[in-house]
């Protein structure tokens, strides 16, 4: 393994330090791109050896398991002196398919050029791991007395949504988590209003403290099979069809939670539309206006953040053009907001199809989506870094209309934040799951240097 640049620390880091450290990074990032691990199969075990061997050149020894062939879990902790409870720091090595003919450079490369870092992953997440693992390269070398311990977890499986990645911890080495009182993670963003440079204005701190959960549904259809020929009455894909076009029709509910009721008071400060402004300053008001509704709902995020929502996603039926099948299918991806019951919804939801020939059934576990606090020491924390670094910027909380792994350690009592360490405008977050998906260096040591200072403030002894 070729070895970064490393920065030597006798303590803390101090100004002179942070160039020196977003250079590993990004030399660290480079390296860790070119693993591929594409999901499926992900093959997260190469990227888990390559971490284990980042950290053992530091004194940092850490466990991979192997849950089947090609998978891995890593996990690394540093020693606190046990006085508070442990932080853990997660991220994910998988990561979506890229189809090399959209992009300009491999996105396997782990290309360095005009000022960026290039490679599926960059962004979600092996940019932020990167920033979690310096966080722990930087704690170890300093020396930084802690009084928590801080808890390194790189996961497989994010992307395909369940597997053998956060859902096996939970299930199978809870032990290895229990008790911790904080966790980081993907699904955060901070929104720089040009170019992304860490000196650039930001415009906001988004701070993941929710997400909707899925709630995705197998819809079938059955009825009489015969000859294309001579129609039966009771085809099952006319069926189907009429039963999804109610779904399709139906409007759910505007439903204002107490997460987005806030996010959005907090974004009506910085919105320019004087218009918009007022609606988002008072989202309960604005619903009863008929116009306010039609705007705001014909905004994809905004809709999605007040109501649950249908996607009808999939369909079959016959493969032959001239046979009428027994059985017609759909799936159907439905989100549901914090607090909502999946079992009322359901209820909801075939009151809506109207039809007993057809059926409905949750493809897999589901559960309600819980929020983490804001009076905790880590939401301070990140908000104080955050306006010391930015005096003129906006920290607000944000509910993401997808999700994360998030949701299995809320669920195991853990305060979960998304932090979006790298400053990024519009037109960068685009790479997620997009074409050309890259950090900007200087975005990149300036989350660097975000997510230690955040981390430290909250587990070091004496604050550094
Ligand atoms: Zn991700």
């Amino acid at each position: 393994m070729v070895t970064p640049a490393r920065a030597s620390l006798m303590a803390a880091p101090v100004e002179g330090d942070w160039k020196a450290l977003g250079d590993e990074a990004t030399a660290l990032l480079s390296q860790y791109l070119r693993i591929n691990t594409t999901n499926p199969p992900g093959n997260e075990i190469a990227a888990a050896r390559w971490l284990a061997e980042v950290l053992r050149r530091e004194g940092i020894e850490s466990q991979v398991f192997e849950p089947a062939p090609g998978k891995a879990n890593l996990y690394a902790r540093l020693a606190g002196d046990g006085t508070a409870r442990p932080i853990v720091l997660l991220n994910h090595m998988d990561v979506v398919l890229a189809s090399p003919e959209f992009w300009t450079v491999d996105p396997f490369g782990g290309v360095i050029k005009e000022g960026s870092v290039w490679g599926r992953g960059a962004l979600d997440m092996k940019g932020e791991g990167i920033a979690q693992l310096m966080t722990m390269l930087i704690l170890k070398r300093a020396k930084v007395q802690l009084k928590r311990d801080i808890i390194f977890l790189a996961t497989s499986d994010e992307e395909i949504g369940a597997g053998v990645g956060a859902a096996w911890i939970a299930e199978q080495k809870p032990d290895l988590v229990r008790g911790a009182e904080f966790l980081l993670n993907e699904g955060g963003l901070t929104r720089a209003k040009t170019g992304g440079q860490a000196g650039g204005a930001v415009e906001f701190y988004g701070v993941g403290t929710t997400e909707k959960s899925p709630f995705w549904l197998d819809v079938t259809a059955r009825g009489t099979a015969g000859h294309g020929s001579r129609p039966t009455p009771d085809n099952p894909v006319h069926r189907l069809i009429r039963a999804l076009n109610r779904v399709a029709e139906w409007k759910t509910p505007l439903i204002v939670t107490p997460a987005v009721e806030r996010s959005f008071r907090d974004l009506a400060t910085i919105e320019r539309d004087t218009t918009v402004r007022r609606w988002l300053s008072d989202i309960r008001a604005a619903l009863r206006d008929s116009t306010a509704v039609r705007v705001l709902t014909s905004d994809l995020t905004y809709n999605a953040l007040l109501r649950n929502t249908i996607s009808i996603t999939g369909l079959k039926g016959s493969n032959k053009t001239n046979v009428i099948p027994p059985v017609a299918t759909a799936v159907v991806d439905v989100r549901l907001l914090p607090g909502q019951d999946p079992a009322a919804f359901l209820a909801e939801f075939v009151r809506i199809i109207g039809d007993t020939a057809v059926t409905v059934k949750p493809q897999g576990p589901n559960w309600p989506a819980t929020e983490s606090s804001t009076e905790t020491e880590m939401f301070r924390a990140i908000a104080d870094v955050a306006r010391q670094r930015h005096p003129e910027a906006l920290v607000t909380t944000m509910m993401l209309a997808g999700f994360t792994d998030s949701h299995y350690f809320r669920r195991m009592g853990i305060a979960s934040y998304g932090l979006g360490p790298f400053p990024l405008t519009q037109a960068d977050s685009r790479g997620v799951h997009g074409n050309d998906e890259r950090v900007s260096i200087d975005a990149l040591r300036s989350g660097v240097r975000f997510y230690y200072e955040v981390v430290s403030r909250v587990a070091a002894r004496r604050p550094t």
